[in-house]
């Protein structure tokens, strides 16, 4: 079944009655706020919203939505660029008052909710020097991003988040709760391990835990877009010495005007090098000497920071609300011709919001065989992003096309794998690329689990019969 074969009927009081907390349909007071996700771009109303407090509402959220054929949309976060935590028509399952972390010291594990952000995760986790690898901004969900992977500062040093799950408890599509780890429903907890939504609805994630800071040791260093070449031939060397501790991430952007930054900076396009150390401050040290003897920047602050205030350090940066499309690549190498592209092409960046980052990757993500987790991209050196970012709706055309331009142009130089959590609206094509030598074994966990696809608002893989 496909979500335009499903039908379209008033909720009305049906559903609200087993649902603690709260129903909300069009015209209700916080209907609005809540069916809105990240990206400005998407605009859609669901028949019903149901705000579950618990395990229970999500049952009987997914009961209802089964037995009468409605399309189901789950938010954790809502930070999908590609908008399918929300739908037309359907019933959505908004998670976020589900945002419960409870770490346990002794064990240096956490049970984390599935509406929780990462400034929820850090908040607590930080208060016994304690932390898994989050995203690079603190509002987006832990559901979505770990589901799909989960690329961060410490990804290098502790794996992918989805690589730190110890066990999910999971709200399957008959309604089923389940617990999956390495010893109960292995082959579900294999798939939920990359494989996004398709398989269930997590409504508890048990993560590992790690001593990290309250300090890391943090660079800051911002040079004029002029000298991009030269700043991205640095960032290759720097990056092929790194031991696992050390990750930096190259960008473009314009500065935002926040205050961390000069005021003289605010709106400049310029070519940042970020890193953070994931070991000892003093440690640290010697590794981030390079940044000090390296070019003319125009902003440089080499500095032990708040582990948590470095995971909000970018938050703001591409606020909510605002227009994003997004295009991907993994890349394997930095060669000259992808440095002179990205470097050509940024000279001047179309959109306030635009961003260009290349992660890092490598380290202990790359230690994981492809095929123990569904994630399956264990070879790659960098990701490289086109996050475009715009504010006014009749850019969105040109916006698009210099984007899907520039990702093109980036093509002779990727893998051909992308990042599920990094997929756009019109990437269909691309999501079994996204799945890799992974793909058939999700399909045949998808007609195991969820055969008539209830769960198709993700990166979504069809059940063959
Ligand atoms: C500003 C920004 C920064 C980002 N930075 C990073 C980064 O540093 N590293 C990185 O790896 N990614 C990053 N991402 C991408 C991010 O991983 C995805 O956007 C991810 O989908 C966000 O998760 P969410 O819970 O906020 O999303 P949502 O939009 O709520 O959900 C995403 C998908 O997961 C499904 N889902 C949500 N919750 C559940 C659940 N409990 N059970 C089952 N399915 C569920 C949804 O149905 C949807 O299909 C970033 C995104 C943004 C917008």
């Amino acid at each position: 079944m496909t979500a335009d074969d499903r039908v379209e009927e008033p909720v009305s009081g049906r559903l609200e009655h087993h649902i603690n907390g709260g129903v909300l349909e069009p015209g209700d007071e916080g209907y609005d706020e809540s069916r809105r996700v990240w990206n400005g771009m998407i605009d859609k109303f669901p028949a019903a919203i149901v705000r579950c407090t618990g395990t229970a509402d999500v049952i009987a959220a997914v009961d209802y939505a089964r037995e009468n054929d409605r399309l189901l949309a789950i938010k954790g976060g809502g930070h999908n660029v590609a908008g399918k935590s929300t739908c037309d028509g359907g019933i959505l399952i908004d998670l976020s008052l589900m945002n419960s972390v409870r770490v346990d010291p002794s064990s240096e594990t956490a049970r984390v909710g599935p509406g929780a952000k990462w400034a929820d995760f850090d908040h607590e986790a930080q208060a016994f020097g304690l932390a898994t690898t989050g995203g690079f901004i603190s509002t987006t969900g832990v559901a979505g991003l770990t589901l799909g992977g989960g690329i961060g500062y410490l990804a290098r040093k502790f794996g992918l988040s989805t690589d730190n799950l110890i066990g999910v408890d999971v709200v399957t599509a008959d309604g089923e709760f389940v617990h999956a780890s390495e010893a109960e429903n292995p082959g579900l907890f294999w798939g939920l391990r990359g494989g996004g939504g398709n398989l269930g609805i997590v409504t508890c994630f048990n993560f590992e835990l790690h001593g990290v800071g309250p300090e890391v040791l943090t660079a800051q260093v911002v040079h004029p877009i002029e000298d991009a070449e030269d700043a991205l031939y640095f960032y290759k060397e720097f990056m092929a010495d790194a031991p696992n501790e050390v990750a930096c991430y190259a960008t473009v952007a314009h500065v935002p005007e926040v205050p961390r930054f000069p005021e003289v900076l605010h709106g400049q396009i310029v070519v940042g090098l970020f890193a953070c150390y994931a070991g000892p401050v003093d440690k640290g040290r010697p590794e981030f000497e390079p940044f000090a003897d390296f070019g003319d920047p125009i902003f440089a602050a080499v500095h032990p920071m708040r582990y948590a205030d470095l995971q909000q350090f970018f938050d703001g940066g591409q606020p909510r609300g605002e227009r994003y499309y997004w295009k991907s690549h993994y890349l394997q190498s930095l060669p000259e011709g992808a440095i002179d592209t990205i470097a050509s092409r940024t000279e001047s960046l179309p959109g306030r919001y635009t961003q260009i980052v290349i992660e890092p990757m490598g380290g202990a993500i790359n230690e994981v065989d492809e095929t123990e987790t569904a994630y399956p991209h264990r070879n790659a050196a960098y990701t490289f992003g086109v996050f475009s970012g715009w504010g006014d709706p009749n850019a969105d055309d040109e916006m698009i096309a210099w984007t899907r331009n520039f990702h093109e142009e980036m093509s002779p130089y990727a893998t051909g794998a992308v990042y599920s959590n990094y997929l756009d609206r019109d990437e269909e094509e691309r999501i079994s690329a996204a799945y890799g030598e992974n793909y058939e074994r999700l399909v045949e966990l998808k007609e195991e689990w969820d055969p008539d696809n209830l769960f198709s608002l993700n990166q979504n893989v069809q059940p063959s019969s």
